[in-house]
């Protein structure tokens, strides 16, 4: 399997390949299909084995037909919400993503705690496509209403065992029902304890379940 046969835009492959990649790893070959088709995804990988390229590259590839390069905030609404639980891994997702977009019209912005939350409020306010965020502080933004998730298209639940040891499964319950019923949802677990199965059932419809 060649990244070319995946389906993937010129700039997403030219991305692919300034990053020196060569081929998907398995879950990328496994995920990337299934998302570009809009379908829910219960992902069983751990970290390392690419998983933030297999939801990324094609998130990425089903917001281009609605990115703009007009400078109005307007015209740049979250589209893909991405949870990850913790600062270093909220970065380095955000880091990813920046790099697999940097051919492409999309803004990308990392949220997170312990910092000041202002910088962050205007930074979402010039329009973001793609926020990564962690929990508790997205739910901060959502109090300062500067948010507004009526375009989101996509929400990804990123570790989520490790979302449930650091008891943000409530704060990520809350979340789920501020966006759109009518959205892609994609959920990674290294283990699937019957807490991840339970939040599955709540956030995602009919997903194809892939472990590697
Ligand atoms: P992740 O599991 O998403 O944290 O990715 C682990 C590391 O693998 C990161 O440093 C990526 O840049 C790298 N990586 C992701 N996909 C590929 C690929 N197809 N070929 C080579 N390296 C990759």
């Amino acid at each position: 399997m060649r990244f070319d046969e995946l389906g993937l835009a010129p700039e997403l492959l030219k991305a692919i390949a300034d990053e020196g990649y060569t081929q998907p790893t398995p879950i990328q070959a496994q995920a990337i299909p299934i998302v570009l088709s809009g379908r829910d995804l219960m992902g069983g990988a751990q970290t390392g084995t690419g998983k933030t390229a297999a939801f990324a590259l094609p998130l990425l590839q089903r917001i281009l037909p609605f990115t703009s390069n007009s400078p109005s905030p307007a015209r740049h609404p979250v589209r893909v919400l991405i949870l990850a639980p913790t600062r270093e891994l909220a970065i380095q997702v955000y880091e990813s993503v920046v790099t697999y977009a940097r051919y492409l019209p999309i803004r990308s912005l990392c949220t997170f705690g312990g910092v000041d939350i202002k910088p962050q409020i205007e930074e979402i306010r010039r329009g973001v496509e793609v926020l990564v965020a962690t929990p508790g502080r997205l739910l901060d933004l959502v109090e300062q209403k500067c948010l507004n998730f009526g375009q989101v298209q996509a929400l990804v639940l990123d570790e989520a065992d490790r979302m449930l040891d650091m008891g943000f499964i409530p704060d990520v319950t809350r979340i789920i029902k501020l966006l759109p019923a009518q959205r892609q949802s994609l959920l990674f677990s290294a283990t699937f304890s019957e807490e991840i199965k339970k939040l599955a059932d709540k956030m995602l419809h009919a997903p194809t379940l892939i472990e590697v």
